[in-house]
């Protein structure tokens, strides 16, 4: 086990940033990375609302820019998961998840005074027949990854918020066609999305539309939908919302408080604060998430204070 002023857990964007911004307040800071640091931002090109650098940013070029950072400021990273935490005498013990990676690491647990989660969400999953099946088969969460392979096919992109738009987008620049297939009336996506979607004749908008099954057997052929129809598609990219990766503390309530969508309240009394897609109110944005990180690292570093 070893001892720092603050642990940190998450490989994305919250994490990376709150452990640059505390370790160059001066303080000890170990990060639990998990083993492959970079999280959602790894599967998107243009990320959209943060500051523009004249040549562009991609999203997968960022998470790596933020962990060189903040090990350049004297932050250690462990490659492994955090498995769980609890409280010990006051300060907060953060076990690694991982038994073969804790010990290649030769660490198997941080102590710290202050702990900073970021552990951030994953994709919401449709929970239908053939998705889990299909997945890697057509069956995906990141169109920037697939697009290009999927010259003059036929896809289908299941959501209609902000991220639904974006991948479908990214997607009608190499297929033929994308049925964009929304369960409700209309797009939730900001109006720029909405303009830019409408504006794009190779997107299908397909409102009042649920599937009810991924349809294929080596790999995707088509999606079964719940009002009788059939419709033909080699891919389809799932984009209905986040789950926050925070299920490794629901043994912990008593320590870690989530609310009812599993999301984590800061307990600044405690030293305990949230950053990220994973902290309750974060509105989903990777600007918002660099906001809360900065500012969980400033009231972590005042807390030891
Ligand atoms: C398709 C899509 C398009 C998007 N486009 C944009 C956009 O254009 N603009 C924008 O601002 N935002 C966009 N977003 C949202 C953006 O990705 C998030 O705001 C951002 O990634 C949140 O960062 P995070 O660090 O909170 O979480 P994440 O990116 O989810 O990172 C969390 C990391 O922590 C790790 N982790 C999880 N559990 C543990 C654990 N127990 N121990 C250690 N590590 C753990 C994960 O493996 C992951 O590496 C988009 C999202 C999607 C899905």
């Amino acid at each position: 086990m070893i001892e720092a002023d603050i642990a940190v857990v998450g490989g994305g964007i919250a994490a990376l940033t709150a452990a640059a911004e505390a370790a160059r307040r001066g303080r000890r800071v170990q990060v639990f990375t998990g083993a492959l640091p970079g999280g959602l931002l790894l599967s998107i090109e243009a990320v959209q609302g943060l500051p523009e650098h004249p040549d562009g940013i991609a999203g997968y070029d960022l998470c790596p820019m933020a962990q060189e950072a903040a090990m350049d400021a004297g932050a250690a990273c462990i490659a492994d998961e955090a498995g769980a935490v609890q409280r010990d005498g006051g300060r907060w013990l953060v076990r690694g998840a991982d038994a073969a990676l804790s010990a290649v690491n030769a660490i198997n647990a941080v102590s710290a005074r202050a702990l900073i989660l970021a552990p951030g969400s994953r994709l919401r999953a449709l929970g239908v027949p053939g998705e889990e099946r299909l997945a890697g088969k057509g069956v995906s969460h990141c169109a920037s990854c697939d697009a290009p392979l999927l010259r003059g096919k036929t896809v289908a992109v299941v959501g209609g918020g902000d991220a639904a738009c974006q991948e479908a987008l990214t997607l009608a620049a190499h297929a033929a066609r994308v049925h964009l297939l929304l369960r409700g009336e209309a797009l939730r996506a900001r109006p720029a999305w909405q303009q830019r979607v409408q504006a794009q004749p190779r997107i299908d908008l397909q409102p009042r539309t649920e599937v009810a099954e991924v349809l294929g057997d080596a790999a995707v052929g088509g999606l079964r939908l719940r009002d009788g129809r059939t419709l033909a598609v080699d891919a389809v990219f799932i984009y209905i919302g986040l789950q926050p990766a925070t299920e490794w503390l629901a043994g912990a309530p008593a320590t870690v408080a989530l609310d009812s969508d599993g999301r984590i309240a800061d307990d600044a009394a405690q030293g305990l604060f949230a950053a990220g897609t994973a902290r309750r109110g974060n509105d989903g944005q990777a600007a918002t998430a660099i906001d809360e990180a900065v500012a969980a690292a400033r009231a972590a570093d005042e807390f030891l204070a």
